[in-house]
């Protein structure tokens, strides 16, 4: 028997679930358990109908628990939070069940078989929340700084705009000068300025503010506290190394990226004359008059596009990502050599041609100015060899001829190189930072929540979270200058309750949940003339990791408490008629 009055729906997600799970069976599984006075379908349950329906169940039939199956938590769970919170319920006496990605998606074959694992998990789901009791976010006072790692055109980019809305930026960057890879760069598209003189710009900006500290040849090499009061120790190399210390609010990660360095013989590399797509951009940049190369003038020029981009799952470590970025900048390389010299003969061997948005027009300019583009399939890519008196000669099929098989003599082969993530192996281990299987640091959600990481006030910008342009860097860099201001500017940031508690009375202080907490987040303190753990609210991350430790239970967590575990586990066991 229970008391509490709860409201349980079920979603068809258009089919995603409903297609596999029989979810009015479901329904009627669980309308009768303990609690339960409404239980019904929605085909959306996250539409704004769907929404409203709940909100109105919860007031008109006074419910103090609500129980949506649906898809996963990372996507929903704080639409429906706020539902509840929208409808006078404490958000905590929600519980989110999982029957699509944990369900549906994973038994599409057996239809029988998900509608009875979906029926186990909601009656769960239901026994959960019947335990809930209303929690409050803990409150904690921010720091009004930023830290900000990496001083590229995002990091730069970030510190001015912090700067600017009164918050006080520590912009920490490992190398001995600012500017990353685009402070390189030659002429960018579509203004012509080049990489050094829009660094040298923000640069400047920069310092004209005063609240912006800025650190080179320096590195993060510890980090504590949270999001609100992070304590960061930063390590500064010279003239003489030293630490000093500093309190933020919030960190945003702005590492960059790193170019792509194709191994000894990948299409050619290593002959005379065979460079990477940087190389040769270095090459326009200084020469001053015609394309010179080993005092030859340039005459022909082959491009390879996707050279350490969108490779197959045959090669280890593949980079299996398009890097974005790569056919824009070759096609306005090709277009800058076209400036130089309006004779040249330049080859693009592609595998698709990906000049997006506006770098459209650049492809359609090297395409007016006699670019020849030849398309090649990934399974037969073009061979470079030594062709003689000094040329190089590439041979390639064409699909856009059907696959004729042509032969280029070139002076120079350009390798389109893409983006891998950088180095980060120290930061991550710092930070905590989520990293992707391609390497780059991972974001909570791709559109709805794209500069924030799992570890709260910690973001990410630039190019360190995949590959970006220039533009997309800056766009992402104040996407996280707005996002830390937000935290900060309130003064305050509540926190998640669900996190671990102590019982003092049955602590005895053996420190062994201590040793067992990844975020050092377990203290001493006296209780009534004795020892025992306190858990630091702003520190811990309700992992759970310290519960099992205690022998003496007297570590719970809020909102999964070892009483709703067991609850859980008796409903998932539970007979189905
Ligand atoms: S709530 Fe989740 S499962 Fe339901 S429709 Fe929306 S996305 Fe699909
Ligand atoms: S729940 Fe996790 S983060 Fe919190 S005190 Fe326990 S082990 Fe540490």
């Amino acid at each position: 028997m229970s008391d509490r009055r709860i409201g349980v729906y079920i979603c068809h997600c258009g089919g995603n679930i409903s297609d596999y799970v029989d979810v009015d069976r479901v329904v009627k599984a669980v309308c009768d358990e303990p609690g339960v006075v409404v239980a019904r379908t929605a085909v959306f349950t996250c539409s704004d109908a769907a929404q409203q329906e709940i909100i109105q169940d919860i007031k008109e039939q006074n419910l103090d628990g609500l129980v949506v199956a649906s898809c996963s938590p990372k996507l929903h769970l704080y639409t429906f939070r706020d539902v509840a919170r929208r409808a006078g319920l404490n958000p905590y006496q929600y519980t989110q069940v999982n029957i699509r990605e944990q369900c549906s998606w994973a038994h599409t074959g057996d239809r029988e078989g998900a509608t009875e694992k979906a029926i186990r998990l909601v009656r769960a789901g239901i026994a959960r929340t019947n335990l809930t009791e209303p929690l409050q976010p803990v409150k904690i006072d921010t720091v009004p700084g930023v830290l900000i790692i990496g001083a590229g055109i995002a990091g730069l980019r970030a510190a001015i705009g912090l700067a600017d809305i009164g918050i006080c930026v520590y912009l920490v960057e490992r190398a001995p000068v600012v500017g990353g890879w685009v402070a390189r760069f030659g002429k960018m598209y579509p203004h012509g300025k080049k990489g050094r003189e829009l660094i040298d710009q923000l640069l400047d900006e920069v310092k004209k503010r005063e609240s912006i500290t800025l650190f080179t040849n320096a590195e993060v090499v510890e980090k504590s506290g949270s999001m609100g009061d992070f304590h960061v120790r930063i390590r500064i190399k010279e003239p003489a190394e030293s630490d000093i210390g500093v309190r933020v609010g919030a960190i945003i990660v702005a590492t960059g990226f790193d170019p792509y360095q194709p191994r000894e013989g990948e299409y050619g590399y290593g002959l005379e004359g065979v460079m990477t797509l940087a190389a040769f951009q270095e090459l326009l940049d200084n020469s001053g008059g015609r394309l010179v190369y080993n005092g030859r003038e340039i005459k022909d020029v082959v491009y390879i596009y996707c050279v350490g981009s969108r490779q197959g799952t045959d090669m280890e470590n593949a980079n299996r990502y398009c890097s974005r970025y790569c056919c824009n900048a070759t096609v306005h390389a090709a277009n800058l050599a076209f400036e130089k010299n309006p004779e040249i003969h330049q080859f693009h061997l592609f595998r698709d041609m990906r000049t997006y948005g506006r770098f459209e027009l650049l492809y359609r300019e090297a395409l007016k100015r006699g670019a020849t583009f030849l398309k090649f399939d990934a399974s037969e890519p073009p061979r470079v060899e030594q062709g003689g008196n000094g040329k190089l000669k590439v041979t390639v099929k064409d699909l856009l001829t059907s696959g004729e098989e042509f032969e280029i003599r070139a002076d120079v082969v350009v390798l389109a190189t893409g983006m891998v993530p950088k180095k980060n192996g120290k930061l991550v281990d710092i930070l905590k930072l989520p990293v992707g299987r391609d390497g780059f640091f991972n974001e909570i959600h791709p559109k709805l929540r794209p500069v924030e990481t799992v570890v709260d006030g910690v973001f990410i910008c630039g190019a360190c979270q995949g590959p970006k342009n220039s533009s997309e860097s800056v766009a992402s860099a104040l996407a996280a200058v707005a996002q830390s201001a937000s935290i900060l500017k309130k003064g305050y940031v509540e926190l998640e309750p669900l996190i671990a508690a102590v019982d003092p009375q049955l602590c005895t202080w053996c420190g062994v949940c201590a040793q067992a907490c990844p975020y050092s987040a377990i203290e001493q303190e006296q209780y009534r003339g004795r020892e025992v753990a306190r858990v630091n609210e702003a520190v811990c991350k309700g992992c759970g990791g310290c519960v099992p430790t205690c022998s003496r239970d007297a570590l719970n967590l809020r909102g999964y408490t070892g009483a709703q575990i067991k609850s859980m586990i008796d409903a998932l066991v539970k007979e189905i008629c």
